[in-house]
Formats: C-alpha cells, structure tokens, sequence
C-alpha cells in the first residue's frame, strides 16, 4: 500500500474478549487475571462473546478497518476444554462469514498446545496465538510456578510456526530468581525462535497472588521502575535488531490494576519511559565523537518527538546535565523509520 494513502483504517482494531484465569491449571505466583483485568463473576457465555464484539464494532463504525480480529485473554485458552473453546470460537463465527472480524487470536501456555488443539484452532480461524513464556529459564519457571519448562516454549513455537500461525511471546522481567545472564539467555532464544512478535512485561506485586504473600514476608523484591526500564530497553534492543516487533511493553494501565498493585515498577506510560530510554542512549552514541563547540545534524522521524524529549523533559534534562545538549541540531524526517535515528552529513 501506498503509505500516502493510508488511513486509520489501515489500524487493525483487536477487540479482547477477557476469560481471567479459565483453562489455567493453577494460578502462576506473579499472576491475578481477576484484580488485574476487574472482571470476577461467573464465566462468559457465548451470547456475551456477540455482545462484546458488536459493541466494539459499533463503537468503531466509522474507522473502516481493514483488519479486525477478536482476541481471547486473560487465561490459557487451549486449556479449556474443547467444547468451551468452540463454544467461545463458534459465537465470532458470524462475524467472521459477513466479513466484519478476519480472524481470531489466543493467549495460552506453552504446555497446553500439541497438533490436534493447532489444526483445531486453525480450521476455526484462529490465526495468531500468544503463548505466555515469561522466561526460557528452568529455575526461573520453576521458581515461578509456572508448571511448564523452556522446551514447552520451543515446542510449542515451533509448532504454531509451522502451522502457519503468526507467532506472539509474552516475556517478563523481575521474576524471582532471574538475574541478567538468565534474561540474555531467554532473549538469545527468543531470537533464534523468531516469533512474529513480543510482548515485556515488568513483574509487579498484584493483591491475591502468590507473590504477594512472599513480597510481605520478605521472600521476593521487585525491581526498582529503573531496572525495569533498562532490562526492558536491553531486551527491545536486542528483539528488534533481529528484526522482531515488540508491540507492547508494561501492562495496560487502569484503575483496577493500581488499586490491586502492592509494589513493583508501575508506570502508566512505561512503554514510553523504555522508548525514551533507548532514544536517550542512541543520542549518545551518536554523539560520542562530538566535542565541545562542535555540532551535528541529528535525523529522527517526526513522530518520535515527544518520545525523544522524554516525559517531563528527562531526556533533554539529562543531555543538559552531560553538556550534550548544544552539541546537535534535531531534524525531523516524516521518512525515517520511528525509533532510529541517524547522523546527517551536510551536502
Ligand atoms: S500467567 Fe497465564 S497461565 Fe499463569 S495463571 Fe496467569 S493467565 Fe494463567
């Protein structure tokens, strides 16, 4: 497509559709799908699946999108049995046959997908699944509770790859026992599973998890909102040099989550404050042959803008502090992919 062209309906909506903690075979420590996204009571029925999804479309009427999908979070979907998954799939199906969904997407656990739930899925549109790795570190998963190993993850990766499905991987850093050798290990692995996306999240202490309980009697420290942000920024690097999208990073703000929070790196912006963080370090690099009195011209595209400055000005602060600051001149090039920059060479 002509990117002169695009719209906002070149944006894929993806509608959630939360099933907290069904299909989970136990609750991992970190975890409380139910504080986290509000929603407790009885489980959905397929009548709300049509409710929830027209509502969305309804509310997202005049976007025309071109790609819509209908997404099933919040628990370990391929755990479920397999008539309460084609209870949830069957009730998107007619959105799918008059063209207002294109397709269906999961998140679950690695230890809970084999051939037959693949080609089950697949004849039923699902598309994309998400699988929640967290970390490819035995002690780390063990640590964690999470009941599954690092060769689940492989397994499964492989399989959803090869059954033409688009790949996602949840990640987290802050887990108990995870230090930064085990975090390069996990995102070495990641790289050479060459999913099709990445999500990061910062372990945080939620009310009514596992956690919580060790967090009060002194058995886990979360990390500080600066670690956090650096582990993230590390890891994005490292994903996207390999040419892997991280698509979000930090959980979806909201109210329930901060009234459920007991301690841990929150930020409602922390996507931002990662972004930040790895433009702040590209300046620098950049202008590491630059002495006093010198100046260069600086490429960024014009919608990293604000993500440059950083929130509240603590890039910019922070290269005053260096005596950088004065030693470029931005220019902003609507070519230039976002989150690059590039030294300009005057003609
Ligand atoms: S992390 Fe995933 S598998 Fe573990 S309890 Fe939460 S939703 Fe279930």
């Amino acid at each position: 497509m002509n990117s002169a062209l695009s719209t906002a309906g070149a944006i894929p909506l993806v509608i959630p559709v939360f099933i907290p903690h069904e299909g989970c075979p136990h609750s991992c420590v970190f975890c409380n799908q139910h504080r986290i996204s509000g929603i407790q009571g009885k489980p959905l029925s397929a009548d709300d699946v049509t409710r929830i999804t027209r509502t969305w479309l309804e509310r997202d009427r005049k976007k025309n999108r071109c790609r819509v999908q209908v997404a099933f979070y919040g628990g370990s979907f391929t755990g479920l049995a397999l008539s309460r998954q084609q209870e949830l799939l069957a009730a998107v199906l007619p959105f799918i046959r008059n063209g207002a969904v294109q397709a269906i997407r999961c998140s679950t656990r690695p230890d809970s997908i084999d051939a037959v739930i693949v080609n089950f899925l697949y004849a039923r549109h699902v598309r994309v699944v998400e699988l929640g790795g967290q970390s490819l570190d035995d002690s780390v998963l063990q640590n964690s509770r999470r009941g599954h190993s690092a060769a689940d993850v492989v397994q499964a990766s492989t399989m959803l790859k090869n059954a033409g499905m688009e790949l996602g991987i949840q990640l987290m850093v802050g887990l108990p026992g995870q230090n930064f050798s085990s975090l390069r290990g996990t995102t070495d692995q990641v790289v050479s599973l060459a999913p099709d996306f990445v999500r990061i999240y910062p372990v945080l202490v939620v009310a009514g998890s596992g956690l919580a309980r060790w967090y009060k009697r002194g058995e886990y420290r979360p990390l500080t909102l600066t670690r956090a942000v650096l582990q993230t920024a590390w890891m994005k690097k490292k994903l996207m040099a390999a040419g892997i999208r991280v698509v979000r990073m930090g959980l979806q703000p909201g109210r329930d989550l901060e009234k459920a929070l007991l301690a841990g790196p929150y930020h409602p912006a922390f996507g931002e404050l990662v972004n930040a963080r790895l433009m702040l370090q590209q300046t620098r690099k950049l202008l590491s042959g630059v002495g006093p009195g010198q100046k260069v011209l600086i490429g960024i595209s014009n919608r990293d803008l604000s993500v440059f400055k950083g929130i509240r000005q603590a890039n910019i602060q922070r290269l005053t502090r260096l005596g950088l600051f004065d030693r470029f001149t931005l220019q902003t090039d609507p070519q230039q992919p976002r989150g690059t920059m590039k030294l300009i060479t005057p003609d």
